[in-house]
Protein backbone atom coordinates (compact mmCIF):
# COMPACT_ATOMS: atom_id res chain seq x y z
CA UNK A 1 0.00 0.00 0.00
CA UNK A 2 1.25 3.33 -0.91
CA UNK A 3 0.45 6.37 1.56
CA UNK A 4 -1.88 8.79 0.13
CA UNK A 5 -1.91 11.92 0.88
CA UNK A 6 -4.70 12.11 4.00
CA UNK A 7 -7.82 13.96 3.15
CA UNK A 8 -7.90 17.54 4.52
CA UNK A 9 -10.61 16.96 6.55
CA UNK A 10 -12.22 14.66 8.75
CA UNK A 11 -13.79 11.73 7.19
CA UNK A 12 -17.15 12.09 5.49
CA UNK A 13 -19.81 10.87 8.65
CA UNK A 14 -22.60 13.44 7.17
CA UNK A 15 -25.28 10.25 6.99
CA UNK A 16 -24.68 10.00 10.61
CA UNK A 17 -25.32 14.06 11.23
CA UNK A 18 -28.46 13.32 10.16
CA UNK A 19 -29.74 10.89 12.38
CA UNK A 20 -28.51 13.16 15.48
CA UNK A 21 -30.36 16.43 17.03
CA UNK A 22 -27.61 18.48 17.16
CA UNK A 23 -27.73 20.92 19.98
CA UNK A 24 -27.53 24.28 19.67
CA UNK A 25 -23.96 25.24 20.20
CA UNK A 26 -22.75 22.00 19.29
CA UNK A 27 -19.94 21.12 16.90
CA UNK A 28 -19.69 18.89 14.36
CA UNK A 29 -17.49 16.39 16.38
CA UNK A 30 -19.80 16.77 19.30
CA UNK A 31 -22.79 15.15 17.22
CA UNK A 32 -20.22 12.42 16.04
CA UNK A 33 -19.96 11.77 20.02
CA UNK A 34 -23.74 11.10 20.07
CA UNK A 35 -23.57 9.07 17.32
CA UNK A 36 -20.56 7.00 19.28
CA UNK A 37 -22.40 7.26 22.63
CA UNK A 38 -25.19 5.41 21.33
CA UNK A 39 -22.94 2.70 20.02
CA UNK A 40 -21.88 2.38 23.71
CA UNK A 41 -25.13 2.33 25.12
CA UNK A 42 -25.98 -0.49 22.87
CA UNK A 43 -23.41 -2.00 24.04
CA UNK A 44 -20.83 -3.01 21.08
CA UNK A 45 -20.08 -0.56 17.97
CA UNK A 46 -21.32 -1.22 14.32
CA UNK A 47 -20.58 -0.34 10.63
CA UNK A 48 -24.21 1.29 11.15
CA UNK A 49 -23.00 3.48 14.04
CA UNK A 50 -20.26 4.96 13.32
CA UNK A 51 -20.04 5.13 9.39
CA UNK A 52 -17.66 2.01 8.99
CA UNK A 53 -17.56 0.61 5.71
CA UNK A 54 -16.24 -3.10 4.39
CA UNK A 55 -13.15 -2.66 2.83
CA UNK A 56 -10.24 -5.01 2.04
CA UNK A 57 -7.26 -3.63 3.84
CA UNK A 58 -3.84 -5.01 1.97
CA UNK A 59 -0.87 -4.81 4.89
CA UNK A 60 -3.73 -5.61 7.50
CA UNK A 61 -2.86 -8.48 10.35
CA UNK A 62 -6.29 -10.16 10.19
CA UNK A 63 -6.14 -12.59 7.34
CA UNK A 64 -9.07 -12.20 5.97
CA UNK A 65 -10.05 -8.87 5.00
CA UNK A 66 -13.94 -9.62 3.16
CA UNK A 67 -15.04 -9.90 6.93
CA UNK A 68 -13.39 -6.74 8.52
CA UNK A 69 -14.80 -3.55 8.92
CA UNK A 70 -12.80 -0.41 8.80
CA UNK A 71 -13.75 2.81 10.86
CA UNK A 72 -11.96 6.08 10.28
CA UNK A 73 -11.20 8.74 11.89
CA UNK A 74 -8.96 11.96 11.96
CA UNK A 75 -6.69 10.55 14.93
CA UNK A 76 -6.84 7.16 16.89
CA UNK A 77 -6.07 7.15 20.38
CA UNK A 78 -5.35 4.34 22.01
CA UNK A 79 -6.19 3.77 26.09
CA UNK A 80 -8.84 5.85 27.80
CA UNK A 81 -6.63 6.21 30.88
CA UNK A 82 -6.47 9.94 31.77
CA UNK A 83 -3.41 10.34 28.57
CA UNK A 84 -6.44 9.06 25.98
CA UNK A 85 -9.09 10.58 27.38
CA UNK A 86 -7.39 14.29 27.85
CA UNK A 87 -5.70 13.98 24.21
CA UNK A 88 -9.08 12.72 22.96
CA UNK A 89 -10.94 15.71 24.67
CA UNK A 90 -8.59 18.48 23.08
CA UNK A 91 -8.32 17.17 20.14
CA UNK A 92 -12.35 16.85 20.12
CA UNK A 93 -12.73 20.68 20.83
CA UNK A 94 -10.25 21.37 17.98
CA UNK A 95 -12.96 20.18 16.11
CA UNK A 96 -11.05 16.98 15.11
CA UNK A 97 -13.05 12.94 14.58
CA UNK A 98 -11.47 11.19 17.21
CA UNK A 99 -11.86 7.60 17.96
CA UNK A 100 -10.83 6.12 21.40
CA UNK A 101 -10.38 2.90 21.79
CA UNK A 102 -10.56 1.32 25.11
CA UNK A 103 -9.71 -2.78 26.12
CA UNK A 104 -12.05 -2.80 28.93
CA UNK A 105 -15.50 -1.24 29.60
CA UNK A 106 -15.99 2.07 31.69
CA UNK A 107 -16.38 1.53 35.02
CA UNK A 108 -13.50 -0.38 35.66
CA UNK A 109 -10.47 -0.55 38.52
CA UNK A 110 -7.37 0.61 38.06
CA UNK A 111 -3.83 -0.13 40.18
CA UNK A 112 -3.43 3.27 41.93
CA UNK A 113 -3.09 5.46 45.20
CA UNK A 114 -5.92 7.95 43.81
CA UNK A 115 -3.92 10.80 44.97
CA UNK A 116 -4.53 13.71 43.02
CA UNK A 117 -1.48 16.41 43.70
CA UNK A 118 -2.76 20.62 42.66
CA UNK A 119 -1.08 19.81 39.30
CA UNK A 120 -3.24 17.00 38.27
CA UNK A 121 -6.18 19.70 39.61
CA UNK A 122 -5.00 21.94 37.24
CA UNK A 123 -4.95 19.92 34.42
CA UNK A 124 -8.85 18.61 35.49
CA UNK A 125 -9.96 22.39 35.80
CA UNK A 126 -8.39 23.22 32.20
CA UNK A 127 -10.60 20.69 30.96
CA UNK A 128 -13.18 21.84 32.60
CA UNK A 129 -13.80 18.51 34.22
CA UNK A 130 -16.42 19.18 37.18
CA UNK A 131 -14.64 18.92 40.53
CA UNK A 132 -16.61 20.38 43.43
CA UNK A 133 -17.14 18.47 46.15
CA UNK A 134 -20.48 18.12 45.77
CA UNK A 135 -19.31 15.75 42.67
CA UNK A 136 -17.94 13.54 45.13
CA UNK A 137 -14.15 14.60 45.05
CA UNK A 138 -12.47 14.89 48.20
CA UNK A 139 -10.16 17.52 48.69
CA UNK A 140 -6.50 17.53 50.50
CA UNK A 141 -5.22 20.70 52.17
CA UNK A 142 -1.53 19.13 51.69
CA UNK A 143 0.88 16.10 53.03
CA UNK A 144 2.04 14.49 55.98
CA UNK A 145 5.07 12.98 56.14
CA UNK A 146 6.54 10.74 58.64
CA UNK A 147 9.81 9.26 58.63
CA UNK A 148 13.05 9.39 61.14
CA UNK A 149 11.04 9.64 64.34
CA UNK A 150 9.45 13.15 62.46
CA UNK A 151 5.94 14.01 61.70
CA UNK A 152 5.33 16.94 59.42
CA UNK A 153 2.44 18.65 58.14
CA UNK A 154 3.02 20.66 54.88
CA UNK A 155 0.13 22.71 52.98
CA UNK A 156 0.17 22.49 49.07
CA UNK A 157 2.09 26.13 48.18
CA UNK A 158 -0.14 28.71 47.99
CA UNK A 159 0.85 29.78 44.09
CA UNK A 160 -0.35 31.41 41.02
CA UNK A 161 0.38 28.53 38.50
CA UNK A 162 -1.50 25.85 40.82
CA UNK A 163 -4.45 25.48 43.08
CA UNK A 164 -3.65 25.20 46.68
CA UNK A 165 -5.21 21.87 47.27
CA UNK A 166 -5.45 18.53 46.12
CA UNK A 167 -8.06 15.73 45.64
CA UNK A 168 -8.60 11.77 45.76
CA UNK A 169 -10.85 9.76 43.99
CA UNK A 170 -11.03 6.40 43.21
CA UNK A 171 -9.82 5.56 39.68
CA UNK A 172 -13.11 3.58 39.02
CA UNK A 173 -14.74 6.96 39.00
CA UNK A 174 -11.95 9.44 37.67
CA UNK A 175 -11.52 7.46 34.52
CA UNK A 176 -14.82 7.05 33.83
CA UNK A 177 -15.71 10.84 33.91
CA UNK A 178 -12.74 11.69 32.08
CA UNK A 179 -13.72 9.13 29.22
CA UNK A 180 -17.23 10.50 29.34
CA UNK A 181 -16.20 14.08 29.44
CA UNK A 182 -14.26 12.94 26.34
CA UNK A 183 -17.10 12.27 24.84
CA UNK A 184 -19.27 14.98 25.53
CA UNK A 185 -16.74 17.25 23.60
CA UNK A 186 -17.13 14.93 20.81
CA UNK A 187 -14.40 12.04 21.24
CA UNK A 188 -16.24 8.31 19.85
CA UNK A 189 -15.50 5.95 22.29
CA UNK A 190 -15.62 1.60 21.58
CA UNK A 191 -15.08 0.05 24.97
CA UNK A 192 -14.23 -3.46 25.21
CA UNK A 193 -11.63 -2.66 21.90
CA UNK A 194 -8.06 -4.50 22.79
CA UNK A 195 -5.81 -2.65 20.46
CA UNK A 196 -3.08 -5.58 19.33
CA UNK A 197 -1.68 -4.17 16.33
CA UNK A 198 -0.64 -1.41 14.23
CA UNK A 199 -1.25 -1.23 10.70
CA UNK A 200 1.58 -0.24 8.55
CA UNK A 201 1.97 1.39 5.28
CA UNK A 202 4.29 -1.15 3.39
CA UNK A 203 6.13 1.63 2.04
CA UNK A 204 6.97 3.77 4.92
CA UNK A 205 6.42 1.62 7.78
CA UNK A 206 4.16 4.76 9.19
CA UNK A 207 1.36 3.59 11.26
CA UNK A 208 -1.95 4.15 9.33
CA UNK A 209 -4.34 2.49 12.07
CA UNK A 210 -4.40 -0.69 14.16
CA UNK A 211 -6.45 -3.66 14.34
CA UNK A 212 -8.00 -5.37 17.57
CA UNK A 213 -8.62 -8.47 18.90
CA UNK A 214 -12.21 -9.16 17.37
CA UNK A 215 -10.46 -8.44 14.17
CA UNK A 216 -11.25 -4.67 13.75
CA UNK A 217 -9.78 -2.60 11.94
CA UNK A 218 -9.74 1.24 12.47
CA UNK A 219 -7.63 3.93 10.40
CA UNK A 220 -6.16 7.40 11.19
CA UNK A 221 -4.11 10.09 10.12
CA UNK A 222 -2.20 9.89 13.53
CA UNK A 223 -2.41 7.18 16.34
CA UNK A 224 -1.83 8.02 19.78
CA UNK A 225 -0.66 5.60 21.98
CA UNK A 226 -2.13 6.16 25.51
CA UNK A 227 -2.42 2.49 26.59
CA UNK A 228 -0.51 2.37 29.97
CA UNK A 229 2.92 0.30 30.85
CA UNK A 230 3.15 -1.97 29.12
CA UNK A 231 2.00 0.31 25.95
CA UNK A 232 1.86 -2.88 23.13
CA UNK A 233 1.52 -0.79 20.75
CA UNK A 234 4.58 1.30 20.90
CA UNK A 235 6.27 -2.31 21.46
CA UNK A 236 4.81 -3.51 18.22
CA UNK A 237 6.14 0.02 16.44
CA UNK A 238 9.59 -1.17 18.07
CA UNK A 239 9.39 0.98 21.02
CA UNK A 240 10.77 -0.83 23.75
CA UNK A 241 11.74 0.27 27.40
CA UNK A 242 14.76 1.87 28.80
CA UNK A 243 17.24 0.34 31.24
CA UNK A 244 18.73 3.62 31.50
CA UNK A 245 15.50 5.02 33.45
CA UNK A 246 14.20 4.50 36.51
CA UNK A 247 11.35 2.05 37.18
CA UNK A 248 9.24 1.55 40.22
CA UNK A 249 6.63 -0.59 41.42
CA UNK A 250 3.95 0.12 44.17
CA UNK A 251 0.91 -1.99 45.56
CA UNK A 252 -2.28 -1.01 46.99
CA UNK A 253 -5.23 -1.69 48.50
CA UNK A 254 -8.39 -0.78 50.68
CA UNK A 255 -9.48 -0.87 54.26
CA UNK A 256 -12.16 0.52 56.09
CA UNK A 257 -10.55 3.23 58.54
CA UNK A 258 -11.84 6.01 60.98
CA UNK A 259 -9.19 7.67 59.31
CA UNK A 260 -11.09 7.67 55.72
CA UNK A 261 -11.67 12.01 55.81
CA UNK A 262 -8.21 12.64 56.53
CA UNK A 263 -7.94 16.07 54.58
CA UNK A 264 -3.70 15.24 54.10
CA UNK A 265 -2.22 12.85 51.80
CA UNK A 266 0.27 11.39 54.48
CA UNK A 267 3.24 9.47 53.52
CA UNK A 268 5.23 7.18 55.52
CA UNK A 269 9.32 6.93 54.73
CA UNK A 270 10.07 4.47 56.84
CA UNK A 271 10.18 1.38 55.40
CA UNK A 272 12.43 -1.28 56.49
CA UNK A 273 13.95 -4.48 54.44
CA UNK A 274 16.17 -6.11 57.47
CA UNK A 275 18.52 -2.80 58.20
CA UNK A 276 18.01 -1.07 55.45
CA UNK A 277 16.01 1.77 54.74
CA UNK A 278 14.30 1.72 51.07
CA UNK A 279 13.94 4.22 48.64
CA UNK A 280 10.28 5.03 48.45
CA UNK A 281 7.22 4.97 50.82
CA UNK A 282 3.93 4.11 52.23
CA UNK A 283 0.77 6.01 51.83
CA UNK A 284 -2.41 6.35 53.55
CA UNK A 285 -5.05 8.24 51.40
CA UNK A 286 -8.32 8.61 52.82
CA UNK A 287 -11.17 8.24 50.35
CA UNK A 288 -14.02 9.85 51.90
CA UNK A 289 -16.03 7.06 51.62
CA UNK A 290 -15.57 4.92 54.56
CA UNK A 291 -11.92 3.46 53.60
CA UNK A 292 -8.45 4.43 52.80
CA UNK A 293 -6.03 3.60 49.89
CA UNK A 294 -3.45 2.18 51.16
CA UNK A 295 -0.10 0.80 49.34
CA UNK A 296 3.66 1.50 48.89
CA UNK A 297 6.15 1.98 46.14
CA UNK A 298 9.50 1.28 45.58
CA UNK A 299 12.44 2.06 43.28
CA UNK A 300 14.63 -0.06 41.52
CA UNK A 301 17.74 1.64 42.31
CA UNK A 302 17.57 -0.73 45.98
CA UNK A 303 19.82 -3.24 46.06
CA UNK A 304 17.10 -6.08 46.75
CA UNK A 305 14.52 -4.27 43.96
CA UNK A 306 13.84 -7.75 42.51
CA UNK A 307 13.68 -9.89 45.66
CA UNK A 308 10.95 -7.71 47.89
CA UNK A 309 7.24 -9.13 48.36
CA UNK A 310 5.43 -6.51 48.29
CA UNK A 311 2.48 -7.95 49.98
CA UNK A 312 4.63 -9.09 52.84
CA UNK A 313 6.44 -5.83 53.50
CA UNK A 314 2.83 -3.84 53.06
CA UNK A 315 1.58 -6.27 56.23
CA UNK A 316 4.79 -5.39 57.72
CA UNK A 317 4.41 -1.67 57.98
CA UNK A 318 1.15 -2.04 58.50
CA UNK A 319 1.43 -4.17 61.74
CA UNK A 320 3.16 -1.00 63.27
CA UNK A 321 -0.23 1.18 63.17
CA UNK A 322 -2.33 1.51 66.01
CA UNK A 323 -4.92 -0.58 65.62
CA UNK A 324 -7.90 1.79 65.89
CA UNK A 325 -6.73 3.21 62.36
CA UNK A 326 -8.31 -0.42 61.10
CA UNK A 327 -5.91 -1.97 58.50
CA UNK A 328 -5.95 -5.24 59.70
CA UNK A 329 -6.92 -8.15 57.28
CA UNK A 330 -10.73 -8.02 58.89
CA UNK A 331 -10.79 -4.42 57.48
CA UNK A 332 -9.50 -5.17 53.87
CA UNK A 333 -12.12 -4.42 51.02
CA UNK A 334 -10.31 -5.11 48.25
CA UNK A 335 -7.04 -7.61 47.27
CA UNK A 336 -3.72 -6.17 47.35
CA UNK A 337 -2.84 -5.51 43.74
CA UNK A 338 0.58 -3.88 42.01
CA UNK A 339 1.77 -2.21 38.77
CA UNK A 340 5.08 -0.99 37.44
CA UNK A 341 5.63 2.93 37.67
CA UNK A 342 7.22 4.00 34.08
CA UNK A 343 9.49 6.65 35.07
CA UNK A 344 11.65 9.58 33.61
CA UNK A 345 10.62 8.91 29.94
CA UNK A 346 11.27 5.73 30.11
CA UNK A 347 9.76 4.91 26.46
CA UNK A 348 11.86 6.88 23.83
CA UNK A 349 11.42 8.32 21.11
CA UNK A 350 7.20 10.11 22.02
CA UNK A 351 6.95 10.27 18.19
CA UNK A 352 7.84 8.23 15.44
CA UNK A 353 6.26 7.50 12.21
CA UNK A 354 2.97 8.46 12.78
CA UNK A 355 2.48 7.42 16.41
CA UNK A 356 2.34 9.41 19.50
CA UNK A 357 2.83 8.58 23.41
CA UNK A 358 1.46 10.24 25.95
CA UNK A 359 1.23 9.11 29.73
CA UNK A 360 2.31 5.80 31.30
CA UNK A 361 3.21 4.54 27.41
CA UNK A 362 6.35 7.40 27.19
CA UNK A 363 7.03 6.69 30.60
CA UNK A 364 6.17 10.12 32.17
CA UNK A 365 5.82 9.43 35.68
CA UNK A 366 7.45 11.84 37.78
CA UNK A 367 10.91 9.88 39.63
CA UNK A 368 10.90 12.50 42.57
CA UNK A 369 7.12 11.24 43.55
CA UNK A 370 5.82 8.74 41.72
CA UNK A 371 2.82 10.85 40.47
CA UNK A 372 1.58 9.76 36.93
CA UNK A 373 -1.80 10.92 36.43
CA UNK A 374 -1.52 14.80 36.45
CA UNK A 375 1.70 13.90 33.50
CA UNK A 376 -0.39 11.64 31.28
CA UNK A 377 -3.08 14.38 31.64
CA UNK A 378 -0.91 16.81 30.59
CA UNK A 379 1.16 14.57 28.02
CA UNK A 380 -2.46 13.80 26.11
CA UNK A 381 -3.20 18.36 25.76
CA UNK A 382 0.33 18.34 24.53
CA UNK A 383 -0.33 15.84 22.22
CA UNK A 384 -3.34 16.98 20.94
CA UNK A 385 -2.17 20.78 20.63
CA UNK A 386 0.53 19.33 18.43
CA UNK A 387 -1.22 17.30 16.51
CA UNK A 388 -4.13 19.90 15.87
CA UNK A 389 -1.74 21.98 14.44
CA UNK A 390 -0.05 19.46 12.16
CA UNK A 391 -3.18 18.54 10.60
CA UNK A 392 -3.88 21.63 9.59
CA UNK A 393 -0.50 21.74 7.92
CA UNK A 394 -1.07 20.99 4.04
CA UNK A 395 1.69 18.71 2.96
CA UNK A 396 2.81 15.83 4.17
CA UNK A 397 6.26 17.73 5.29
CA UNK A 398 5.02 20.14 6.66
CA UNK A 399 2.35 18.03 9.05
CA UNK A 400 6.16 15.87 9.67
CA UNK A 401 7.97 18.91 10.71
CA UNK A 402 5.10 19.74 13.38
CA UNK A 403 4.48 16.22 14.71
CA UNK A 404 8.58 16.16 15.28
CA UNK A 405 7.81 18.85 17.58
CA UNK A 406 6.52 17.19 20.19
CA UNK A 407 9.25 14.87 21.88
CA UNK A 408 11.08 18.18 22.01
CA UNK A 409 8.05 19.83 23.55
CA UNK A 410 7.77 17.36 26.14
CA UNK A 411 11.51 17.40 26.84
CA UNK A 412 11.47 21.17 27.25
CA UNK A 413 8.88 21.20 29.80
CA UNK A 414 10.01 17.51 32.03
CA UNK A 415 13.25 17.14 30.34
CA UNK A 416 15.61 18.77 33.00
CA UNK A 417 13.65 17.69 35.55
CA UNK A 418 13.16 14.11 35.08
CA UNK A 419 17.18 14.38 34.86
CA UNK A 420 17.53 15.31 37.93
CA UNK A 421 14.92 12.60 39.18
CA UNK A 422 17.01 10.22 37.67
CA UNK A 423 19.83 11.47 40.25
CA UNK A 424 17.40 11.69 43.28
CA UNK A 425 16.67 7.89 42.66
CA UNK A 426 19.68 6.72 42.50
CA UNK A 427 21.05 8.47 45.83
CA UNK A 428 18.36 7.85 47.86
CA UNK A 429 18.56 4.11 46.33
CA UNK A 430 21.87 4.19 48.80
CA UNK A 431 20.36 3.18 51.92
CA UNK A 432 22.99 5.43 54.10
CA UNK A 433 21.51 8.47 51.99
CA UNK A 434 17.92 7.74 52.20
CA UNK A 435 18.66 6.99 55.93
CA UNK A 436 20.35 10.77 55.97
CA UNK A 437 17.88 12.70 54.52
CA UNK A 438 15.04 10.86 56.21
CA UNK A 439 16.75 11.55 59.74
CA UNK A 440 17.60 15.08 58.99
CA UNK A 441 15.41 16.41 56.54
CA UNK A 442 11.86 15.24 58.20
CA UNK A 443 11.96 17.93 61.25
CA UNK A 444 12.95 20.59 59.32
CA UNK A 445 10.42 22.78 58.52
CA UNK A 446 12.13 24.65 55.52
CA UNK A 447 13.50 21.97 54.57
CA UNK A 448 10.72 20.22 54.35
CA UNK A 449 8.95 22.84 52.50
CA UNK A 450 11.50 22.87 49.63
CA UNK A 451 11.24 19.18 49.13
CA UNK A 452 7.67 19.15 48.75
CA UNK A 453 8.28 22.01 45.87
CA UNK A 454 11.45 19.84 44.63
CA UNK A 455 9.51 16.28 44.75
CA UNK A 456 5.59 17.49 43.79
CA UNK A 457 7.13 19.84 40.82
CA UNK A 458 4.80 22.42 41.88
CA UNK A 459 6.76 25.64 41.74
CA UNK A 460 5.71 29.25 40.29
CA UNK A 461 6.26 28.48 36.17
CA UNK A 462 7.31 32.17 36.08
CA UNK A 463 9.24 34.66 39.32
CA UNK A 464 8.53 33.31 42.40
CA UNK A 465 9.97 33.03 45.24
CA UNK A 466 13.27 31.99 45.72
CA UNK A 467 13.00 28.42 45.88
CA UNK A 468 10.97 28.48 42.97
CA UNK A 469 13.61 30.14 40.77
CA UNK A 470 15.99 28.25 42.14
CA UNK A 471 14.18 24.97 41.31
CA UNK A 472 13.04 26.36 37.77
CA UNK A 473 16.86 27.27 37.01
CA UNK A 474 18.31 24.31 38.03
CA UNK A 475 15.43 22.23 36.01
CA UNK A 476 16.25 24.41 33.07
CA UNK A 477 20.28 24.07 32.97
CA UNK A 478 19.88 20.48 33.62
CA UNK A 479 20.31 18.54 30.25
CA UNK A 480 17.06 16.98 29.38
CA UNK A 481 16.63 13.37 29.74
C1 LIG B 1 -0.02 1.21 42.85
C2 LIG B 1 0.03 2.50 42.07
C3 LIG B 1 -0.31 3.68 42.71
C4 LIG B 1 -0.28 4.88 42.00
N1 LIG B 1 -0.70 6.01 42.64
C5 LIG B 1 -0.76 7.17 41.97
C6 LIG B 1 -1.29 8.33 42.60
O1 LIG B 1 -1.74 8.30 43.76
N2 LIG B 1 -1.31 9.49 41.89
C7 LIG B 1 -0.84 9.57 40.61
O2 LIG B 1 -0.85 10.66 40.03
N3 LIG B 1 -0.36 8.47 39.98
C8 LIG B 1 -0.33 7.27 40.61
N4 LIG B 1 0.11 6.15 39.97
C9 LIG B 1 0.49 6.25 38.55
C10 LIG B 1 -0.75 6.36 37.66
O3 LIG B 1 -1.63 5.31 37.95
C11 LIG B 1 -0.38 6.31 36.17
O4 LIG B 1 0.75 7.10 35.93
C12 LIG B 1 -1.53 6.78 35.29
O5 LIG B 1 -2.63 5.91 35.40
C13 LIG B 1 -1.10 6.88 33.83
O6 LIG B 1 -2.20 7.17 33.01
P1 LIG B 1 -2.23 6.66 31.48
O7 LIG B 1 -3.48 7.20 30.89
O8 LIG B 1 -0.95 6.97 30.83
O9 LIG B 1 -2.28 5.07 31.59
P2 LIG B 1 -3.36 4.15 32.26
O10 LIG B 1 -4.04 4.82 33.37
O11 LIG B 1 -2.67 2.86 32.53
O12 LIG B 1 -4.44 3.93 31.11
C14 LIG B 1 -4.18 3.12 30.00
C15 LIG B 1 -5.49 2.70 29.39
O13 LIG B 1 -5.23 1.97 28.20
C16 LIG B 1 -6.02 0.80 28.17
N5 LIG B 1 -5.32 -0.18 27.35
C17 LIG B 1 -4.20 -0.88 27.67
N6 LIG B 1 -3.86 -1.70 26.67
C18 LIG B 1 -4.78 -1.52 25.69
C19 LIG B 1 -4.97 -2.09 24.42
N7 LIG B 1 -4.15 -3.03 23.96
N8 LIG B 1 -6.03 -1.68 23.69
C20 LIG B 1 -6.88 -0.73 24.14
N9 LIG B 1 -6.74 -0.16 25.36
C21 LIG B 1 -5.71 -0.54 26.12
C22 LIG B 1 -6.15 0.40 29.64
O14 LIG B 1 -7.25 -0.44 29.84
C23 LIG B 1 -6.28 1.76 30.30
O15 LIG B 1 -7.61 2.18 30.35
C24 LIG B 1 0.11 4.92 40.64
C25 LIG B 1 0.46 3.73 40.00
C26 LIG B 1 0.42 2.53 40.70
C27 LIG B 1 0.79 1.25 39.99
Amino acid sequence: MTEQAPPAGPPDLAPKHELVSAEPGSTPAASRARVGAAAVSTGGISAADVGTADVSLPGASTADASSVTADTADVIVVGAGPAGSAASYYLAAAGLDVLMLEKTSFPREKVCGDGLTPRAVKALTAMGVPIAESDGWLRNKGLRIIGGGGRIELDWPELSSYPGYGMVRTRTDFDQILARHAQKAGARLVEGANVTNPLLDDRTGRITGVTTKDGRQYRGRLVVAADGNSSRLSVAMGLHKRDDRPLGVAVRTYYTSPRHNDDYLEAWLDLWDGNSLLPGYGWIFGMGDGTSNVGLGLLNTSTGFGEIDYRVLLRKWLAAMPAEWGFTEENRTQPVRGAALPMGFNRTPHYTKGLLLAGDAGGMVNPFNGEGIAYALEAGELAAGVITQALARPTAAGRERVLQTYPRQLKDAYGGYYTLGRIFVDLIGKPSIMQFCTRHGVKRPAVMRFTMKLLGNLTETRGGDAVDRLLNAVSKMTPAA
